[in-house]
């Protein structure tokens, strides 16, 4: 079992901002600015200064900042065989906004190893602790059209199994958290308890490592703020998910705390499990004060034990500039330090 040094570690959620020479800033499935050798390079260097700008933000468990894809679905499915990219088709997302996107023309398979490079190449460069993302089976068949095999459950199951593989191998070159994105289960709450959940175990069978499962309300895009003022005064989706997600085997789950509607409690749900606590807002530029990051942890340890609370932001902050998510980071480290030093540690 992993063991961290620091009670309340600080990590990230997801992606962090890229580079201007590698990537249009500010964009989501911004195009690469180079090509070739030169783009293999950039990624590295990229992921690089990301790294380093993740320890100087005080991060203990870091990441790749998920310089070396496009997008945190497409750029794992692209890699896959079965998907036909060229022929999309325009679906709605998470019963959201449209976007058009790649079709499923027969059997899905993964013919090669996705991220284990890039694991390998983190893993050479820190000692701290590494959680890599990888989309979650139900989120990865809300960005496709079906036209082979005509069912959700029975995608998701094949992503499932292709998506062990991949973990297999992100654990075999030291990735200690394997967290895998399911913003779908904040939207299709029966499908997720009929076998959402059971396609997530499916996902993390038989790994040593740890895992984790991140349910956010998305990215700050307006199709997603907007989907946000339809939701009234509070936000109860996580209670339709949390009682079977506190029966399942992942270790960590993370949410979406600050800045939402979700009432803290809900949290309760998941009693025993270690809880990633969104205490960053994604979704506007102002840079939190240490002070609310401490209040919304204080608020979150009436429900989680202090030995399994890491101090986290509410989604990914790719779509952010560079200097506010770093801003951001060290927010969440300065605001984790108040309550250690609270609580005597
Ligand atoms: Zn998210």
């Amino acid at each position: 079992m992993l063991t961290m040094k620091n009670l309340l570690p600080v990590c990230s959620a997801g992606s962090l901002p890229k580079p201007a020479w590698l990537a249009q800033p500010e964009t989501l499935w911004s195009p690469w600015k180079l090509e070739g050798d030169a783009l293999v390079e950039g990624k590295q260097d990229a992921l690089l200064l990301s790294l380093h700008d993740q320890l100087r933000a005080g991060v203990d468990i870091v990441s790749d900042g998920e310089q070396s894809r496009q997008h945190f679905v497409t750029t794992f499915i692209e890699h896959l065989s079965g998907v036909d990219f060229e022929n999309r088709k325009t679906v709605r997302i998470r019963n959201r906004y449209d976007a058009s996107v790649p079709v499923v023309v027969d059997a899905v398979a993964r013919t090669k190893p996705v991220f284990a490079d890039d694991a390998r190449f983190l893993r050479k460069h820190t000692s701290q602790p590494i959680k890599w993302a990888l989309p979650g089976p139900m989120t990865m068949i809300d960005t496709l059209y079906d036209a082979h095999y005509q069912s959700r459950e029975k995608l998701a199951w094949e992503f499932a199994k292709i998506l062990n593989q991949e973990a297999k191998e992100l654990e075999a070159a030291g990735v200690d958290i394997i967290q895998f994105d399911e913003p779908a289960f904040n939207v299709f709450f029966d499908e997720v308890n009929d076998w959402g959940i059971a396609a997530l175990e499916r996902a993390i069978k038989g790994l040593k490592c740890e895992t984790a499962v991140h349910i956010c309300y998305g990215y700050g895009i307006k199709a997603n703020t907007d989907w946000k003022k339809t939701l009234g005064a509070e936000w109860r989706q996580y209670e339709a998910v949390f009682p079977k997600l506190q029966q399942s085997n992942i270790d960590l789950i993370s949410l979406e705390c600050h800045n939402s509607r979700v009432p803290m409690e809900l949290i309760e749900l998941l009693r025993g499990k270690k809880v990633m606590v969104g205490a960053i807002d994604v979704a506007n530029n102002a840079i939190e004060t240490p002070e609310e990051v401490a209040d919304t942890l204080r608020k979150a340890l009436q429900f989680v034990d202090a030995d399994k609370l890491y101090p986290c932001t509410n989604c990914g902050m790719a779509p952010l500039s560079r200097q506010i998510a770093s801003g951001k980071l060290a927010a969440l480290s300065a605001g984790a330090q108040i309550v250690r030093n609270e609580l005597g540690r």
